[in-house]
């Protein structure tokens, strides 16, 4: 059986850097999408062909239409096939909401809403012609629960969850599988951005009295893509530690 490939947007770093990691342990060809950390890229290349896979990275801002669509064509042009599309990339920009910026709305929506819709967009004809592939769309607990500061952001990532469940619907037929997976508060740069106080409130109101490990949300995008959720569509896999039962 020839070997899958994975895709996964904005695996430079933090969490998406963890999936397409295991997605290589796992036995995938991966195709790394990063923006602008090429160096951060191009090491996670090295580790993944030095442990036996494969690797190929592409520079692309995924909230550009014809950059998703490229990113896409690259992927198939290089392993000839894409049998899973992980929708990590993402952003914040957080403000209270009476005095938010045009700018920080709108960039928080084009990467984390709209870049996820480009790239299923694109992914869904070759796995429609294929009548098999798997996609992951990363949201967050705060696109379920809002969070103060976090208008745009939970918006998004409201709007991942919906986009998912339709696409879920849609693209079933074809044998394609649209999972969410809702991570809370995982220990990345993204999450260093927040400060010291608030981040020990948060991890204080969470069951397991611990942030998340990008390797846990790894973990969860491993077996969603894998057989074993062979029966699983539409779903939002909530992956964080307790923090919003
Ligand atoms: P991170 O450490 O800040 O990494 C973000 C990644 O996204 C980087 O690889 C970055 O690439 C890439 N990226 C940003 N804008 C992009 C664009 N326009 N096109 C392509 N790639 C882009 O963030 P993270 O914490 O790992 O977050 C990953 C995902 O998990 C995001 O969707 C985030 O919303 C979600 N999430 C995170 C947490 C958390 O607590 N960390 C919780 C819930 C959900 P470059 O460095 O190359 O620009």
């Amino acid at each position: 059986m020839s070997k899958k490939t994975a895709l996964v947007t904005g695996a430079s770093r933090g969490i998406g850097r963890a999936i397409a990691l295991r997605l290589a342990q796992d036995g995938y060809n991966i195709v790394v999408n990063y923006r602008t950390s090429k160096d951060a890229a191009q090491s996670l290349q090295t580790q993944i062909e030095e442990a036996g896979g494969a690797c190929h990275i592409v520079q692309a801002d995924v909230s550009e239409f014809d950059q998703a669509k490229a990113l896409v064509k690259e992927t198939l042009a290089a392993y000839e096939g894409l049998d899973v599309l992980v929708n990590n990339a993402g952003i914040t920009a957080d403000g209270l909401w009476a005095r938010m910026k045009q700018a920080d709305i709108d960039t928080v929506l084009d990467v984390n809403l709209k870049g996820c819709l480009y790239a299923m967009r694109y992914a869904a004809r070759p796995m429609c012609r294929a009548k098999s592939g798997v996609i992951i769309n990363i949201s967050s607990v705060v696109g379920m629960t809002g969070n103060v500061g976090q208008v745009n952001y939970a918006a998004s990532k409201a709007g991942v969850i919906g986009a998912t469940k339709a696409a879920a619907r849609e693209l079933g037929a074809w044998g394609i599988r649209v999972n969410a997976i809702a991570p809370g508060y995982v220990d990345t740069d993204m999450s260093r951005q927040v400060k010291e106080e608030y981040r020990q409130a948060i991890v204080d109101s969470t069951i397991l009295k611990r942030m998340g490990k990008p390797e846990e949300i790894a973990a969860a995008a491993a077996f969603l893509s894998s057989d074993d959720a062979a029966y699983i569509t539409g779903q939002v896999l909530v992956v964080d530690g307790g923090m919003v039962l």
